[in-house]
């Protein structure tokens, strides 16, 4: 497929092409530091000022993207060329409202608002396009529950729709558990509870995220990246995660299927459960994922660049890989308004080793505040390495210090 000849214009001047992100975490600033780079001028949108992207952005807004008013009022105030969804949290009829506008939504209003809870993608992936998930039930009581877990049969996941990180989700061995997990996901909820899923429990070899990016010139797909969640959250990662040819053409077709569904250009996380050659789809983000940021120390272009080059219409012709790496989150609990970070004078001495604190200015409770990347001949010292660097970084949050001068 040929590439068409695509106008870049340059940031701040009347040539600007906007690009309006909504969303400014740790995977927004890669997203706007990549954007940066090839002079778009990028406005970033959080519910808080002075979030990750929001400090490496030309101009910043500080809103409640669940409130469809004030997104509107966002959209229409900006104007931007295009609209970059970083989190599932949005307002998504305004979106599909904007597109049909002949506005453009990355990758596509649809895909987002489909991705937003997780009862549309699922019904997606399941009924429309017929592909092989966990069993799942959806249920909006308790009672409804209890019926789900008859029909599934023990172990099982009890998941708000609406909800990331884990956040809200249980793992159910015993009918006994289940009225705790129904009240448990519905303070975990996003959107203040309501319904939930019900899924069997896989008992997978190992999950991955197969990058797949939609570009101008077709479909790329990034080597598999393993994972460990810990409660549903994400801990570390590592690339390659290596699998049977089978199971890769199958995490592929699947891959293929779901991002072909949910149109546009751009890049998608596909996360999938492999047991032997039986690959389930899980789930997928319209966008970067957090286990990709393994990436920014594997690839030439990490999932960061990709999303950019895809979304303005640049070319991809390969993706080239630097070799075994892994990530390891920083996750800190405590309370401040502005985290320190003690650096251990071994923490970064290993070659190929490197960390990125996304700050994030504020911790309440648990959160993730940076990232260890590492690079090694294998996957596993990979790991050990990052595993090294954050054991190495000392995280003061016990104290909560005035505003910056
Ligand atoms: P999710 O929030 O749906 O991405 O789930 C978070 C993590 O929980 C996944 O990455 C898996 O490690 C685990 N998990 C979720 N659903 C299932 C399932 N049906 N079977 C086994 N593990 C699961």
């Amino acid at each position: 497929m040929s590439v068409a000849p695509v106008t870049l214009g340059t940031a701040t001047t009347g040539s600007r092409f906007v690009m309006l992100l909504l969303g400014s975490g740790e995977l927004g600033k890669e997203v706007a530091i990549e954007a940066q780079r090839l002079g778009v001028h990028v406005v970033a949108a959080d519910r808080y000022a002075n979030a990750p992207a929001m400090q490496v952005a030309h101009e910043s807004r500080v809103l409640s993207m669940l409130d469809p008013k004030a997104l509107r009022a966002l959209l229409d105030e900006v104007n931007p060329n295009v609209v970059v969804p970083e989190i599932e949290a949005i307002a998504t009829d305004v979106l599909v409202q904007w597109e049909s506008e002949g506005k453009r939504v990355v990758p596509t209003a649809r895909a987002v608002a489909l991705t937003m809870n997780r009862e549309g993608i699922r019904r997606l992936a399941a009924e429309t396009l017929g592909l092989r998930t966990s069993p799942f039930r959806f249920a909006d009581t308790e009672d409804e529950v209890r019926a789900a877990a008859s029909e599934i049969g023990f172990p099982l996941l009890v998941k708000p729709i609406m909800s990331s990180s884990g956040k809200g989700q249980s793992f159910v061995k015993t009918p006994d558990y289940l009225g705790h997990a129904w009240s448990y996901a519905q303070e975990g909820g996003r959107a203040g509870g309501g319904r939930v899923i019900v899924e069997g429990f896989i008992d997978f070899d190992f999950e991955v995220t197969l990058l797949t990016v939609r570009h101008a010139g077709g479909t790329s797909f990034c080597p598999a990246i393993g994972h460990r969640q810990v409660k549903g959250d994400y801990h570390e990662s590592w690339q390659p995660q290596p699998m049977s040819p089978a199971a890769q053409a199958e995490s592929e077709r699947i891959a293929k299927a779901v991002t072909d569904a949910l149109g546009g250009h751009g890049l998608f996380g596909v996360e999938l459960f492999v047991k032997g050659d039986t690959v389930y789809f899980s789930e997928v983000s319209p966008r970067p994922h957090d286990t990709g940021m393994v990436t920014l120390a594997s690839q030439e272009l990490s999932e960061f660049a990709l999303h950019v080059r895809a979304i303005l219409g640049l070319p991809i012709p390969s993706i080239e890989c630097f070799g075994p790496s892994a990530s390891h989150v920083l996750l800190v609990t405590g309370e401040s308004n502005a985290p320190e970070f003690v650096i251990a004078p071994d923490a970064l001495a290993a070659p190929q080793t490197s960390l990125r604190l996304f700050g994030k200015p504020h911790i309440l409770g648990s959160r993730r505040l940076g990232v260890a990347l590492a690079r090694a001949a294998t996957t596993d010292e990979a790991r050990l390495k990052a595993r090294a660097v954050i054991d190495g970084v000392h995280t003061v949050v016990a104290v909560c210090k005035g505003e910056p001068a």
